[in-house]
């Protein structure tokens, strides 16, 4: 666990920066059992706190990672500011990096059909000397989860990375957690399909003005109601933190 823990609406973050959340994966990497990391934006801080099981999934991870402008304001609003807001999917491309210079390996799971595939042959371009050990897509019945774990344990992988959106990602983790041999797993939502090239992430701009979720509803406006969480979020912070 981090020196430093905040809570936020009584779910765990740690303090981290990149760099730090970086040298923490390098040591998971180098260490036995499997660390968890979670990558909590608003919205799921919000679904943890009515869900009983992936809170407990996020408590017990060894790094919660703070994936979202809104957690960054609450933070702020709680004394306790966050440096910098830690996207899931540019601590992943750091992680990948890291994988690559180092000769390690990753294990895709996750997404629809050859999705999972594509990404890794990204992946592979991107970073040479990174080894995709193997690739499995998301949709799956219950009965088939023991040959899953089968199938990764056999690919031997470093890092597993769980492309199966919140909080399944987090929950299959924490069930297998014990039987997993990876050295790390991490929940990564969509990020296949933008590594895939089958989902544009937002420009520059949006993201470096904290408007990656006003680029997301200019594309699909259907999400609003996803959208609406981070206002809901702040307000349950402010007036929590000031116990009205
Ligand atoms: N997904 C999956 N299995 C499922 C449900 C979802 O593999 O049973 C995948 C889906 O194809 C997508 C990813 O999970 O690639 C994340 O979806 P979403 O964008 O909704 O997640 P978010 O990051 O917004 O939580």
């Amino acid at each position: 666990m981090s020196e430093e823990r905040i809570k936020i609406l009584g779910v765990p973050v740690d303090m981290v920066n990149f760099d730090s959340a970086l040298s923490r994966f390098k040591e998971f990497i180098e260490s036995d059992g499997v660390s968890l990391i979670v990558t909590p934006n608003s919205e799921i801080v919000v679904n943890a706190t009515k869900n009983e099981e992936l809170q407990r999934a996020i408590q017990s991870a060894e790094m919660v990672i703070p994936d979202g402008i809104g957690l960054v304001y609450a933070s702020k609003i709680l004394g306790h500011p966050l440096e910098e807001r830690v996207t899931g999917i540019d601590f992943l491309g750091k992680s990948l990096a890291y994988l690559a210079e180092t000769g390690k390996s990753v294990f895709l799971f996750g997404s629809k059909p050859g999705i999972a595939e594509k990404a890794g042959a990204k992946m592979e371009e991107a970073y040479p000397g990174l080894k995709v050990v193997g690739t499995r897509n998301g949709y799956f019945k219950p009965e088939e989860e023991e040959e899953i774990i089968a199938e990764i344990n056999a690919a031997k992988p470093d890092l597993l990375c769980v492309a199966l959106g919140s909080p399944k990602q987090e929950l299959f983790v924490l069930k297998y957690k014990e039987r997993l041999t990876a050295k790390a797993a991490i929940g990564i939502g969509g990020s296949l399909d933008v590594w895939s090239g089958e989902l544009k992430r937002a420009p520059e701009f949006y993201r470096n003005h904290g408007l990656e979720w006003l680029y997301r509803f200019i594309q699909e406006p259907t999400r609003y109601k996803r959208m609406l969480a981070l206002p809901a979020f702040m307000l349950k912070v402010i007036f929590k933190n000031n116990k009205y």
